[in-house]
């Protein structure tokens, strides 16, 4: 048996009009929503989304009804969008703590993610982040290209690399969690994750404070320190908690029902193959995947490079792999003489992105990234007299101060 005691908070904060966040919890659920769009469409994507998964998931309580109900979450939204010109483009982040039954009589924590709204777990009056953001920096964190600080102040740290109800499908971040009687769990907006630190959530989260007077104090902390954007958080103990037979940390795309994702349907057509004809197309089966593996890794990431006197999109990696070869996406605009030194020389040596998109906005990002250092001659100078590995990170704050 695993059993929890909950709290929950959502506050508009100073500055925002409307309370675009979502938060529910009950005996088995936990779920802090963030929504965006335009004219008020974020309330509805967050709503709508909670609304959706919270029945389905009691209807299945295990991880594949999971799975099933944020399906139809991202199917609700992602329907209304479409078809409610005032909702087109609305979407929303997802974070969610559910009690899975494993099949083997066990009940275990589960955490899905979509986005960057965030779980941490609370022991020993230690903070751990269980989630990782689906945004633009948190990529460039795991590139190497900024650090975890650099991160927190980057004027691109809003953008999502994933959002519920946008595309048809949406692929989500499922992972167990190890937790003991006793353990907090906060489950929380970037509205508060923005405005305190992770020592100031420790401090407000953690025992002694009962668990209704510390979502309240996280809530009115973040107020306090700006309250820039809606402030949400569920706050979770744990009383009992079942030992999970098969810890689960996957990744898995959702579709609506009819357009199961690829793999799926592939896996079970070999398996009737196998039946029918045998080992030898078993093996020409299993060749094909190992090519298909080497293909799907050839062409996965996206990187810039210069060509012709401007900034290129090439898809694929930079020499190759096997025999599939980059392929030229698309030429930019910005000439590459149109950039600092320290990005020319980074350009020479291809900068790898996670995606078309992602390409796109870091091309965009050198040439401003230019134009904001020649408008200040001072920060020029500084810049390219500072040695090896700094210059990048000066610069990047140079361009963050420039923004802001
Ligand atoms: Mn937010």
């Amino acid at each position: 048996m695993t059993r929890w005691r909950f709290a929950v908070g959502t506050d508009r904060g100073l500055v925002r009009a409307t309370n675009e966040d979502a938060v529910h919890a009950d005996a088995t659920m936990a779920v802090v929503a963030d929504g965006m769009g335009g004219h008020a469409a974020g309330e509805v994507a967050s709503a709508m989304a909670v609304a959706t998964l919270v029945p389905a998931f009691h209807a299945d309580e295990s991880v594949d009804g999971l799975v099933r109900a944020v399906q139809a979450a991202n199917a609700a939204v992602h329907t209304d969008a479409r078809v409610d010109p005032d909702h087109a483009g609305m979407g929303t982040t997802l974070i969610a703590m559910a009690l899975t039954a494993d099949g083997n009589g066990r009940v275990v924590p589960t955490i899905c993610n979509v986005g960057d709204s965030r779980a941490y777990q609370l022991r020993d009056g230690a903070l751990r982040l269980l989630s990782r953001d689906h945004s633009v920096v948190e990529e460039w964190v795991r590139m190497g290209r900024l650090t975890p600080e650099e991160a927190a102040v980057h004027p691109r740290r809003h953008q999502l690399t994933r959002v519920l109800g946008v595309g048809a499908v949406v692929e989500v971040d499922l992972d167990s969690v190890a937790a003991q009687p006793g353990d907090r769990i906060l489950l929380c907006s970037d509205g508060l994750t923005n405005e305190l630190d992770a020592d100031r959530l420790a401090t407000l989260a953690s025992p002694p404070m009962p668990l209704e007077d510390a979502a309240a104090s996280l809530v009115s902390a973040a107020r306090e320190a700006g309250g820039h954007d809606n402030i949400s958080v569920v706050l979770l103990e744990f009383d009992e908690v079942d030992e999970a037979a098969h810890p689960i940390h996957r990744t898995v795309a959702t579709a609506p029902e009819g357009q199961q994702p690829r793999a799926r349907r592939r896996r079970r057509m070999r398996r009737v193959t196998w039946r029918s004809v045998g080992a030898v197309l078993l093996l020409g089966a299993v060749a094909a995947g190992v090519v298909a593996v080497f293909h799907w890794y050839a062409y996965a990431s996206y990187y810039l490079a210069g060509d012709r006197g401007v900034i290129t999109v090439y898809q694929g990696q930079p020499s190759g792999v096997l025999w599939f070869h980059p392929r030229r996406i698309l030429e930019t605009t910005y000439p590459t003489a149109h950039l600092r030194p320290v990005d020319q020389r980074a350009l020479a040596s291809t900068i790898a992105e996670p995606s078309l998109d992602a390409a796109l906005n870091y091309a965009a990002y050198l040439n401003h990234a230019w134009h904001l250092s020649r408008s200040s001659v001072a920060t020029a100078t500084t810049t390219t007299t500072v040695v090896g590995s700094t210059t990048t990170s000066t610069t990047t704050t140079t361009v963050a101060s420039g923004k802001g």
